[in-house]
Formats: structure tokens, C-alpha cells, sequence
């Protein structure tokens, strides 16, 4: 029997205050349930208090995930993390969304496989706006004031913008861990600035949303436009 998760109402709580702050409307925002390594039934009580999305970031846990799951309707995997070539297959299959195109090279691999499935899957461009060596993403921290880093990176969107079978959402980005919060809003609006860049530039993609915020800085994420927010402990508890 599912029980109900009373974090996810706190956190919807928290969401659509950060939205009212910020003069947005709270349907205009996705919650991402992170449920990596966290056991089926906490998907399954999650989904019972409403949680549609879900994210993961290994494939074989996605796939033993999606399989489990597979009788509940309307349930949507968001695939989050770093993407290896030789596992790319598994993601064209199983995932609905993908948060992770970090080179010109899976976007084609996935494309291509896609394509033979008849499938087609939503993305994000992901940017590394922290400057931070680390993370993964196309560099995109200094796009206002550095014009080659800017060129290249609309370049490879283009580039990716004409493979069939994936369509580009829009741009994700993780924030550095542990910064004080007006380095935050800082990394997020720098994105936000850059997302609305790249539509002026691009104006044939519909690349609207912002795939940014966590357990620990989502509500400042909200405040400065995430569309969707992508939350794991704070729902379904520290990770092991
Ligand atoms: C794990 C993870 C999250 C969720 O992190 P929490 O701090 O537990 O909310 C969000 N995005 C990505 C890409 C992750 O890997």
C-alpha cells in the first residue's frame, strides 16, 4: 500500500511561494522528483501524492525503474545525468525528457537511435554557467562578455537544433554546492540571460525553458525563472 509522501506538499508549498515572489505562476513550474538510488516504492508513494516527473541519473537504474514502473500512468523519466556513448541507447528508450546534452556527439548518437525507435525526445542543452572545471556542459559562464565562448556555444546548438528526432526545451545548469546565495541568483540569472540570448538569436527554436534548482537552492532558482526544478533529498530524504 502507497503511503503519502508529505514532503512533496512542503516542497509544492515552498515552489509556488518562490513563484508568487517573483510575480509567476506556480503551473508554470515542473517539480522533478530526483529519485536516484531511492527504492521503487518511494517512486510509487511520491506518484500517490501527485509527482508525475521523475529523475535519474544511471541508466541501468533507469531502465530496471522504467520497466518496474511501467503500469502507471503518465509517469515521465527525466534522464539528468552525464550520458556515456555506449549507454545512450538506453535513454532513447526509456527516458521522456533528457537534462544532459553536453556535446554536439550524443545529440547525434541519440538522434540517430531515436529515429530507428520512432521516438521522439524533448531536451536540454546543458551549460556549465559556474565556470567550475567539474561540471559537465558547454562552457556558458561568460557568454555576455567573451563573444568566441558565445559563438561556439550558439554554433553547437544550431547544430544539434537540425537533428531529427530530438527537440531542444531549452538550457539546464547546475549551480556550484555550498555557495552563499548571492552567488546563486547570480549563476541564475546569468542563465536566464543567456536562455533569453539564445531565443533572440535562434528565434525558429521554441527553447523556453530552464531546467535549474535543487534541494538546497531551488527557491532562489524559481525567483530568477526555472521552469523546471529537479529536487532529490529533499523529498525522499539524503542519499545513502
Ligand atoms: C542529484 C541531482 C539533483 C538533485 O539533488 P538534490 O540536492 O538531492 O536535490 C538535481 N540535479 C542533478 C543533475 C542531480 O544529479
Amino acid at each position: 500500500m502507497e503511503k503519502d509522501n508529505q514532503a512533496v506538499h512542503i516542497i509544492r508549498d515552498r515552489m509556488a511561494r518562490a513563484a508568487q515572489r517573483a510575480g509567476r505562476r506556480a503551473e508554470d513550474i515542473t517539480l522533478v522528483a530526483v529519485s536516484k538510488t531511492k527504492p521503487i516504492g518511494d517512486i510509487v508513494d511520491a506518484y500517490a501524492s501527485g509527482v508525475r516527473h521523475f529523475g535519474e541519473n544511471r541508466t541501468e537504474e533507469l531502465e530496471k525503474k522504467a520497466q518496474a514502473l511501467g503500469h502507471l500512468p503518465g509517469l515521465q523519466w527525466h534522464f539528468i545525468g552525464h550520458l556515456q556513448s555506449r549507454q545512450s541507447e538506453i535513454v532513447a528508450r526509456h527516458a521522456h525528457f533528457f537534462h544532459a546534452v553536453d556535446r554536439v556527439r550524443i545529440a547525434q548518437r541519440l538522434s540517430s537511435q531515436l529515429g530507428e525507435m520512432q521516438r521522439n525526445l524533448p531536451v536540454f542543452i546543458q551549460i556549465n554557467v559556474s565556470g567550475e572545471a567539474s561540471k559537465q556542459g558547454f562552457a556558458g559562464e561568460d557568454w555576455a562578455h567573451n563573444s568566441q565562448q558565445r559563438e561556439e556555444l550558439l554554433g553547437a546548438i544550431k547544430e544539434i537544433s537540425i537533428l531529427p528526432n530530438l527537440e531542444i526545451l531549452g538550457l539546464m545548469t547546475m549551480a556550484p554546492l555550498d555557495a552563499p546565495e548571492g552567488v546563486l541568483r547570480s549563476v541564475f540569472r546569468n542563465m536566464a540571460g543567456l536562455s533569453a540570448h539564445v531565443r533572440e538569436q535562434l528565434p525558429d527554436l521554441a527553447a523556453r525553458q530552464l531546467s535549474m534548482g535543487m534541494s538546497d537552492d531551488f527557491e532562489i532558482a524559481i525567483e530568477e525563472g526555472a521552469t523546471l526544478v529537479r529536487i532529490g533529498s529533499a523529498i525522499f530524504g539524503k542519499r545513502g
